[in-house]
């Protein structure tokens, strides 16, 4: 078998436009404009790439996306009195804080300190739990994009073996959720499943193989199911400075069915939903949910 790409820079692109017809509706209609606000701590050379990513989509479908910079030696008391003052200022519908955060700063702290109706990465402890209950449309984001690649495919997930290896809270564990909602057959491993020599045979046993570890090529092609369908969400460098993902791409891509290319795959997709949390958002600001 040779497997199928799924286009995250196509699907961006498709998504995109459905968002900007939506945003040109809301602001017709409320006279308003969706504004986001990414705060970023010291000068983080990540913070400006996956920011620029994120303001080109913001540009592109009409939102207002700024950043809030602090600097790199803002306490933890002066981080949560800017989130408090975004939280008050009613011009501003999304608030994110960026990682990595500087030493000293408690991050999960600080991000819920952010309202849970400006809550753009779906991390605050409310927003998290809406999830657990299925009853939120805010998703964290990474996870949202895996999942909207993963249905680009066609493919009805009902009953098949899933498995998602990492269990971050921003990929792995929002991961498992969805896929559950999907009436998919869960399973999720993490670094004990490899220590105990249990990863290769979960793998060899997946239909849908969801993969957020942050190890260059770790998933060998080889272990692939015949047919499977492989999300790869790892961003990793590999020893040349390439980037590549979790999973061997090109011998897995013998075997699957279905597969995400690193870069190209979940990444575009991402940015996408992120402004997908925050248009839901403001449209429960101006009441039109
Ligand atoms: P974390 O480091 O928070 O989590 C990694 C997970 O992988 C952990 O649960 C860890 O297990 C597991 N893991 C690590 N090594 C092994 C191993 N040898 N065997 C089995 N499991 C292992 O990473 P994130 O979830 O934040 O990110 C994962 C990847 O996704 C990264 O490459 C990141 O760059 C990428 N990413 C991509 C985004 C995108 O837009 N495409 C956005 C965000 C992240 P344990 O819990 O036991 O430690």
């Amino acid at each position: 078998m040779s497997a199928k790409i799924l286009d995250g820079k196509a699907l961006s692109l498709k998504l995109q436009a459905g968002l900007k017809a939506e945003v040109e509706r809301l602001k017709m209609e409320t006279g308003k404009t969706p504004r986001f606000m990414n705060i970023v701590i010291g000068s983080d050379p990540g913070a400006a790439s996956y920011g620029k990513s994120q303001k080109k989509v913001a540009d592109n479908i009409g939102v207002d996306y700024q950043f809030s910079h602090l600097q790199q030696h803002v306490t933890q008391k002066e981080l949560i009195d800017h989130i408090r003052f975004l939280n008050e200022d009613p011009a501003v519908h999304g608030i994110m804080l960026h990682k990595p955060v500087p030493e000293g700063i408690d991050f999960k702290e600080a991000v819920n300190e952010i309202s849970f109706h400006k809550d753009l990465e779906g991390m605050t402890l409310m927003n998290l739990g809406q999830l657990f209950l299925n009853r939120t449309k805010i998703i964290p984001c990474t996870a949202a994009g895996a999942m909207a690649l993963l249905e680009s495919s066609g493919v009805n997930l009902a009953g098949k073996n899933a498995l998602v290896v990492g269990r971050s809270e921003i990929v792995g564990k929002p991961m498992m959720l969805l896929l559950l909602e999907k009436n998919a057959t869960v399973t999720v491993c993490h670094s004990a499943t490899t220590k105990a020599n249990r990863l290769v045979e979960e793998v060899k046993r997946a239909e849908i193989l969801v993969v957020a570890m942050e190890r260059a090529g770790f998933i060998k092609g080889e272990w692939v199911r015949e047919g499977a369908i492989v999300i790869d969400v790892g961003i990793n460098e590999d020893a040349q400075g390439k980037i590549v993902g979790d999973v061997e791409f090109d011998e897995a891509a013998k075997r699957a069915s279905f597969i995400t290319p690193v870069p190209g795959g979940v990444g575009p997709v991402t940015a996408v939903c992120l402004m997908k949390n925050g248009i839901e958002m403001f449209k429960q600001f101006v009441g039109k949910v």
